[in-house]
């Protein structure tokens, strides 16, 4: 290993002993290191147990008790039998998949009065850290010349090799992630479970309570939690699903502290942090809050209106639309606050000072100064990648689909045999018959409209190809979508069946003029928009890992600079907090079942709720889960988190669960980019609401049977 890299991990480790207590809460700690840089201050803060018992490779820890959950959520073990506690948000696709007119689990509320009654998720897997290395030496060795250029290639190759080599040795699913843009490298070895079974779902009044108009804010009333259980074979590992599998026996569950929470105590968030960009140069922030974000968020918006009032319109819709709803939402709301964070902490002028500083404590002004200029002039190419891939995520399905039904259309004619073609032909049936189920042609088609001129509207005018011209725009917009959603083979399954029948029979794709669009557009994509997207963003990512090599050196002993969220393995810790979002305002940490019937709303489906719940809950019979009169349901605190920390356990200074983690509030949005600790706050389910909503809303006291429940002791009663 070169011998820059040499120093560098070891200024690495030397960072954090020195420069304790600069930025109280702010960042998302790997679990390997809390011990050397971590452990002091978190003591200081309350923890009152040993960071062994948070994180260890040899004995059960608490890191056996938290799996990622699907492919971007956290979950933790919360009995010894493999049940597995998650957000209803990061279980919603799972719940909805299970839904139907006739059960809708979804908006009902779904609750397995046994074991046989679980509901297999398939595709859903709940993944397990078994340990993790650090292997910078062995994924940069003979990649780094005595320069310190890097060859990818290289380090690609060592990448793989290296999990090669750990698999076959080890028989887990090795992970290898990079750290501080490539200047670290940390091997995860993980267990992926593959039989996960939907237990609990409370319903959508409890668990989207407030739907959108309350997502991202504070104060809060939602029952944002859903349950699972992991099933494994009869050896306890993991094995794809049958009847025969076990409940999964784990190493380590959490147990339930009902003493509760108050403001001032420790608390921690261990979980999977998806990703943040904290070490953004000046440029990158600008671009992101003048163009980036502005055209996200009215490319979701459009595609919203059009989606909301046609759920509004129809149960059917709703039920179709829910998941897709949801996703939208969640981040079109998310980066409104963002934008107004970042504008509010004067974002791009704090960052430039930050730059100032690092050039007067002796950082290099080239690289910085060549990132800066890469930012301003690939921001075109930026913008452009990002629009369309919007637009293809948010806007409308039908272009995605197209494109899949394209490319078999072409593999018909490269088929090598009958059976390669048969197998073909049945993949395709199932995706036409999928997609058609899924689609309300005339609400996608409305989609397209409000979203299309959006797309325009934000692209520079560099990157608008000819075909859209032609195609799209020729005619009209409403005759382009009219031909393609009316006339064209895409008009209905059957005319779609019919065409591939077609074109199977005759060996070769039949012609039809709708393809002619996609055929355009995705060409226009691979290769115009992305080869240019890609070439810039290689040249940042090689400026990048400089430059982050130079923050660590050049603020060592001056600021902790913690490893950007990359979905890996994370501890981040704070105090339970309230916290002003503006002037002459003071937000509570804590809020309760008393202002949730507050917020009830006869005549609004967001804030509805149903007798059943309003009696139950006026009973007051919160016991053994709470002995006051009014039953906490969730708090804020200062632990710094981001998406895909949804579902985290938030833990006491004892390690046990007091809530669940599932928001952050709408001024902290920002701390994706920037975080504040005056105003950045993680939003929680409290656990005693889960428990009592479990057992006495929801008929399931036989799941909290298998909780481990610590009773309050009378002196920490809260
Ligand atoms: N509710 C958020 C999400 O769904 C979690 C967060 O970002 O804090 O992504």
């Amino acid at each position: 290993m070169h011998a820059f890299f040499r120093s560098l991990i070891l200024s690495l480790f030397l960072i954090g002993s020195s420069a304790l207590h600069l930025l109280a809460h702010e960042g998302m700690w790997l679990p390997l290191f809390l011990q050397k840089l971590n452990e002091q201050e978190m003591k200081d803060m309350g923890l009152r147990i040993g960071i062994n018992e948070i994180y260890s490779v040899n004995n059960g820890s608490l890191k056996d008790a938290v799996f990622i959950f699907g492919g971007g959520c956290t979950s933790e073990l919360i009995s010894s039998q493999g049940l597995l506690l998650t957000n209803h948000h990061c279980g919603y696709s799972a719940i909805q998949s299970h839904s139907s007119m006739a059960n809708n689990y979804l908006r009902d509320g779904f609750m397995a009065k046994t074991q046989t009654d679980e509901l297999p998720s398939q595709g859903l897997t709940a993944t397990r850290i078994v340990r993790i290395d650090e292997v910078t030496s062995a994924i940069l060795n003979e990649a780094v010349d005595q320069n310190g250029k890097r060859n990818e290639a290289q380090i690609q190759a060592n990448i793989q090799a290296l999990k090669e080599k750990t698999a076959a040795e080890t028989g887990y699913t090795p992970v290898i992630k990079s750290f501080y843009y490539g200047n670290q490298y940390f091997l995860f070895l993980t267990e992926v479970f593959t039989d996960i079974r939907m237990v609990a779902a409370p319903p959508s009044y409890i668990g989207k309570f407030g739907y959108d108009e309350d997502n991202w804010m504070w104060p809060r009333h939602t029952g944002d939690f859903s349950i699972f259980r992991i099933y494994g074979d009869a050896d306890n590992k993991p094995a794809s699903y049958s009847a025969n599998n076990k409940p999964y026996k784990p190493y380590r569950h959490l147990e339930i502290d009902l003493s509760g929470v108050k403001e001032g105590d420790f608390t921690m968030v261990y979980g999977f942090p998806g990703q943040t960009q904290e070490y953004l140069p000046s440029e990158s922030i600008r671009l992101l809050m003048d163009r980036t974000n502005p055209a996200r968020i009215e490319l979701r918006q459009s595609a919203l209106s059009v989606i909301n009032s046609a759920m509004r319109q129809s149960p059917e819709t709703q039920l179709q639309y829910a998941a897709k709803q949801s996703r939208i939402s969640n981040y079109w709301k998310k980066w409104i606050g963002e934008n107004r964070g970042l504008q509010k902490l004067n974002a791009v002028l704090q960052r430039q000072a930050m730059e100032k500083e690092f050039l007067k404590l002796g950082g290099s002004p080239e690289t910085l100064k060549a990132l800066n200029a890469l930012e301003i002039a690939s921001a075109d190419v930026q913008i452009a990648y990002e629009t369309y891939v919007e637009f293809l995520q948010s806007g409308p399905e039908l272009p995605k689909f197209m494109r899949s039904y394209l490319s078999a259309l072409e593999s018909i004619s490269s088929s090598k045999d009958k059976a390669e073609l048969e197998a073909l032909s049945l993949k395709t049936r199932q995706q036409i018959a999928s997609f058609y189920e899924k689609t309300d042609l005339k609400v996608d088609k409305a989609i397209f409209q409000e979203t299309f001129p959006v797309l325009k509207k934000h692209l520079p005018a560099s990157y608008w190809p000819e075909s859209l011209n032609a195609q799209v725009e020729g005619r009209g917009l409403q005759v382009f979508l009219q031909g393609l959603y009316e006339s064209s083979v895409f008009a209905s399954a059957k005319k779609l069946q019919a065409h591939w029948d077609k074109s199977v029979a005759a060996g070769q794709a039949q012609p039809e003029p709708a393809l002619e669009f996609v055929r355009g557009l995705y060409q226009y994509l691979l290769t115009v928009v992305q080869p240019a997207y890609t070439t810039a963003n290689a040249e940042r990512s090689a400026l990048m890992q400089g430059y982050m090599a130079q923050l660590l050196k050049t603020f060592e002993g001056k600021r902790r600079l913690y490893p950007d969220a990359n979905g890996t393995l994370r501890l981040a810790y704070g105090k339970v907090e309230g916290y002003s979002p503006r002037s002459g305002v003071r937000y509570h940490w804590q809020t309760t079942l008393r202002g949730l019937l507050e917020k009830y709303q006869k005549d609004h489906p967001d804030f509805h709720l149903p007798d059943t719940f309003i009696r139950v809950a006026g009973r007051q019979d919160f016991q053994p889960y709470y002995y006051g009169k009014d039953l906490p349901v969730a708090f804020i605190g200062s632990n710094h988190t981001t998406g895909g920390n949804s579902g985290s356990p938030v833990l006491n200074e004892y390690g046990r669960l007091v809530g669940l983690n599932f928001d952050r509030t709408w001024e902290s949005t920002m701390s994706d980019i920037m975080f504040d600790p005056e105003r950045c706050r993680n939003v929680a389910c409290d656990v005693r609401y889960i428990c009592w909503v479990v057992d006495k809303v929801m008929g399931g006291p036989h799941l909290i049977e298998e909780m481990t429940l610590i009773e309050p002791s009378s002196t920490r009663m809260r």
